[in-house]
């Protein structure tokens, strides 16, 4: 990206708690560009609007103002939305990641000392999610049961299609699990590069390739055709490992995979995802880069963000490596239960703020952020919801984080 030295970006501010942890964000986000360039660059943060603000404001959840605001300025930042509930309005944020193909949700996973976690060692948690954003289960092609659609289908299936498996077709409700090898080989070419450029070590598919051999099966097998094709120089793949073994025996596959690692070779391996989830408790060190389809990704995110301290600190991102275009978001919601105390914990929010300065190369801002909440958290301050687990928690208002974030940057 070529990133001028006054950006605009846009910003919704978001439902429920969004107003707080949004002016907390703006107000360290600012300090730190201030602090790292020293005038010489600065974001114009421009407003748009979108659920219950926009709803009361001009009777649209989503106006088209907004949506073209992230289409013409590329990226973009939110805080959470209230999901409205009936009157056929799907998801505010399944509509902005379907608009612009956001087809990467890229969750960073890390530990900050003095966060409580229910892990011995969680300091050798150190992961970065790609999650499959527009395919799988979640395209939501489903039917009711009952209706005259799902009764379509299942005489599709059976008459069509010759299945026998549904044991109760009147009361059956069907979904469909579209995973096409486009969708799947973007997304992991998005995680392999993404790899390559933080000098990472390994890629690990997560998949249910077991039970569902076309779908989940096929995100693997296309994963690692994908990464022996275009990257063969300089990965190592545990199909070419399993491979060897079978011609050259176990002696020459392990020296070949151990000279692998150590020539800086990326190592392309794949896991099925109840093992994985497991494996992530037990030994999280094996796990660098993950690549996994959208239900799955949905799972493995809030467990993973689990282990380092909950939703209330875990940033996240949707991105169109193609066109360019992504949105930064807090990714717990409105925390209604608590809006307006000034309580919420504006640490998600931020380092979402973290990578999107990362992703436009403005990596001395994420530095300073990252760093003064590192201290801040060492020290055993923070907003309630983590203080509250931490030996000797000092419990900070919303406004008194921010403050002593200002102080730490
Ligand atoms: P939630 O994440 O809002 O709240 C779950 C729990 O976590 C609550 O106890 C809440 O107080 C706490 N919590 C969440 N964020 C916190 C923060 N920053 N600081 C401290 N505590 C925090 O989930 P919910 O109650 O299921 O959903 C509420 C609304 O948010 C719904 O309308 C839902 O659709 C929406 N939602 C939006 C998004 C999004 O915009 N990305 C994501 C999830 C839910």
């Amino acid at each position: 990206l070529i990133v001028p030295n006054h950006p605009i970006i846009p910003f919704i501010e978001g439902d429920g708690v969004g107003p707080e942890i949004w002016q907390a964000a703006q107000t360290i986000f600012d300090h730190a560009i201030e602090k790292a360039y020293q005038g010489q660059r600065k974001v114009a943060w421009q407003e748009v609007l979108a659920g219950e603000k926009s709803f009361n404001a001009n009777g649209s959840w989503l106006p088209d103002e907004t949506m073209q605001a992230f289409k013409d300025y590329l990226i973009g930042i939110k805080g959470p939305l209230t999901t409205p509930v009936g009157g056929g309005i799907r998801s505010l944020n399944v509509a902005l990641r379907q608009e612009l193909d956001l087809y990467v949700c890229l969750r960073p996973v890390r530990w900050f000392n003095g966060v409580e976690s229910p892990l011995k060692m969680p300091e050798k948690v150190n992961m970065t999610i790609f999650r499959e954003n527009t395919e799988d289960i979640y395209a939501g092609i489903e039917w009711q049961q009952g209706t005259a659609e799902a009764q379509k289908f299942y005489q599709f299936l059976s008459q069509e299609m010759g299945v026998k498996k549904v044991r109760f077709p009147q009361t059956s409700a069907f979904g469909v699990k579209p995973v096409s090898i486009e969708g799947s080989e973007r997304l992991i070419r998005a995680a392999i590069n993404y790899a390559f450029d933080n000098k990472l070590p390994s890629l690990t598919l997560v998949h249910k390739g077991n039970i569902m051999k076309f779908t989940e099966g096929g995100f693997k097998q296309w994963g690692y055709e994908l990464a022996e094709r275009e990257f063969a120089d300089s990965v190592f793949t545990m199909q070419q490992f399993d491979k060897l073994k079978k011609q050259q025996g176990n002696e020459a596959a392990q020296t070949t995979l151990k000279h692998a690692k150590s020539s800086g070779k990326l190592i392309i391996k794949d896991v099925i995802c109840d093992a994985f989830l497991q494996n992530t408790l037990l030994k999280p060190e094996e796990y660098s880069v993950i690549a996994t389809l959208n239900l799955n990704g949905d799972y493995v995110s809030d467990q993973l963000a689990a282990m380092v301290g909950g939703i209330g600190i875990a940033p996240g991102a949707n991105i169109n490596y193609l066109t360019g275009h992504a949105i930064f978001e807090a990714t717990h919601g409105t925390a209604p239960d608590i809006a307006g105390e000034d309580m919420a914990n504006p640490s998600s929010l931020l380092l979402s703020g973290v990578m999107m300065f990362d992703y436009l190369g403005w990596t001395e801002v994420g530095q300073l952020i990252s760093r003064a909440m590192a201290q801040l958290f060492q020290q055993g301050s923070a907003t309630v919801d983590l203080a509250r687990f931490m030996s000797n928690g000092k419990i900070l208002t919303t406004k008194q984080f921010t403050q002593a974030i200002i102080r730490h940057l």
